[in-house]
């Protein structure tokens, strides 16, 4: 088996303010990125879906994961009723203390009062072939805050989102990407068969089941480039930018210390 395309997108609306245009893409441009994937010959599927097959052995020949973060409520407005014309499945990881709320963890002002999903949008969505997973309940850092807090974070977000919608919750997605040893074990420990981190690289397909690598898709990407991207999977991380995102963790861990300590 070779590697596999995990999309991360996190918004699909017609306006969006400059700061988070990178996170944000148009309507009729996501609908131009399904037909690529499809013309492309991907089969998609959700993540509990890929991760079953792949355990039975019976994936089918190009496998492709499309994947929200956040649960903003421009998904059911805009990318749910898309998804569905393309008969797209998908996996929309929510962050459940803000379910009928806002966006209020995000740094950029503007964005804090963006509507989230509310139940009924989260239930609307089962019947239409997305998976909806947990992504924590207020969207923290997991790698540096306390594993009793992340603990709470990973476990309490999941009997959330199953108690509010009465289904299985059997994924997970760290806020970020950021995740340890200890933040893995922890969500295998809740109760998940799987999670996604970011990696910025295709997932390959010996990858830990609590660390799929996603590729972000920055707002900007044409259909070009994601075809372009599509055809020529990018190389396995290198060594040093694995290095380098230890280093980051030090600084955030250290910065997290300096802010309590303020
Ligand atoms: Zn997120």
């Amino acid at each position: 088996m070779s590697c596999l395309p995990i999309l991360l997108y996190h918004s699909v609306d017609v306006t969006t303010s400059e700061p988070y245009r990178r996170w944000s893409i148009q309507p009729s441009l996501f609908a131009e990125h399904l037909e690529v994937i499809s013309s492309l010959g991907f089969d998609c599927l959700t993540v509990s879906d890929y991760v079953d097959r792949r355990a039975g052995g019976a994936l089918p020949p190009k496998p492709a994961l499309i994947t929200f973060d956040d649960g903003r409520a421009d998904f059911s407005e805009h990318a749910a009723p898309i998804l569905a014309t393309s008969g797209m499945p998908s996996t929309m990881y929510v962050v459940t203390a803000a379910i009928g709320r806002t966006s209020s963890w995000l740094p950029i002002p503007e964005e804090r009062t963006k509507p989230m999903m509310t139940w009924a949008d989260l239930r609307s969505l089962r019947s239409a072939g997305v998976e909806l997973g947990a992504h924590s309940l207020s969207h923290p850092e997991l790698d540096v805050i306390s594993s009793k807090q992340a603990r709470r974070e990973i476990s309490a977000s999941r009997e959330h989102l199953e108690d509010g919608l009465d289904l299985a919750v059997r994924s997970f997605a760290y806020p970020h990407g950021y995740h340890s040893r200890s933040v893995i074990k922890i969500t295998r420990e809740s109760g998940y068969d799987s999670a996604c981190a970011v990696k910025d690289r295709w997932s390959e397909p010996d990858d830990d089941a609590f660390a799929l690598s996603r590729l972000i898709i920055d707002g900007g990407t044409t259909a070009e480039q994601l075809e372009s991207l599509l055809r020529n999977p990018p190389a396995r991380q290198p060594r040093e930018q694995r290095v380098l995102r230890l280093a980051w963790r030090t600084t955030r861990r250290a910065k997290r210390k300096l802010r309590r300590a303020a």
